[in-house]
């Protein structure tokens, strides 16, 4: 394949051998998103849903949910640590759990659609829009953190700006001037990157159900 230019949009995957300039630059991380079957007028006021918009608690492991257009309510959360995991009936029972806690309404709702993926979350939180490295003409707008559909959409349009050579209108930021970082601690540490993840999902978790 012959190219000008080249433009990364993979989300959070296949990235470690795409190219140099994204090996370990993001952490996938699983998210996992159940969606029930359309409430009932009467479930609809137990819930006493007042807007369709997403809303996140306040855990350090949230849970964010919504009320969907067609009364469904979709709930998501952290998943598994490794993708041969994710299919494990724990992780979707967290959600129908977290669902009943949250609308003791919905306990036992019949759920109608469940599905898991990877988010690319940076080293430190925040996404880019960038061409890395002037000397090539390698382009990559990653990094959302599973931070939704609108800031891709976004995200896209800045990225193709960039490809054709123009100047879009957005502010100087670094999410638009820096590459993703490292690791903070440096490349060495990545190899242990799930391991300290797993031991902070545990500390995260009784953190926010038990102390
Ligand atoms: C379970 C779950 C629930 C979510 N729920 C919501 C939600 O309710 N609302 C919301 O706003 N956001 C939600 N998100 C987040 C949202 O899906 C992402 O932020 C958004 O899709 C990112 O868009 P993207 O285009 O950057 O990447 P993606 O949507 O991940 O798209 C990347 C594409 O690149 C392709 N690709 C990968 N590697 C290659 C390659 N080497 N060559 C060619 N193509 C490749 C992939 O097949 C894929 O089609 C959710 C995410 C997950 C995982």
């Amino acid at each position: 394949v012959r190219a000008r230019a080249v433009a990364v949009a993979t989300g959070a995957y296949g990235l470690q051998g795409l190219t140099p300039l994204l090996k370990n630059r993001v952490f996938p991380v699983l998210s996992n998103s159940i969606v029930t079957r359309p409430l009932t007028d009467e479930e609809l006021q137990a819930t006493n849903f007042l807007t369709h918009q997403a809303i996140t608690d306040t855990r350090t492991l949230r849970f964010y949910y919504r009320l969907l257009p067609d009364r469904r309510v979709q709930i998501g959360s952290r998943s598994a640590i490794s993708g041969a995991a994710a299919h494990q009936e724990h992780h979707y029972r967290l959600l129908v759990d977290g669902l009943a806690r949250k609308f003791p309404a919905l306990k036992g709702i019949r759920i109608d659609h469940s599905w898991w993926g990877w988010v690319d979350v940076s080293h430190d939180m925040m996404p880019r829009v960038v061409q890395p490295d002037p000397a090539q003409s390698i382009y990559y707008a990653l990094g959302y953190g599973g931070n939704g559909v609108s800031f891709s959409a976004h995200a896209g349009r800045r990225m193709a700006e960039r490809v054709a050579g123009l100047r879009g209108p957005e502010i100087e930021l670094p999410i638009y001037d820096s590459a993703l970082p490292f690791p903070r601690q440096g490349e060495w540490t990545a190899p242990f990157r799930r391991l300290g993840q797993s031991m902070l999902y545990r500390w995260y978790w009784l953190r926010d159900e038990i102390l």
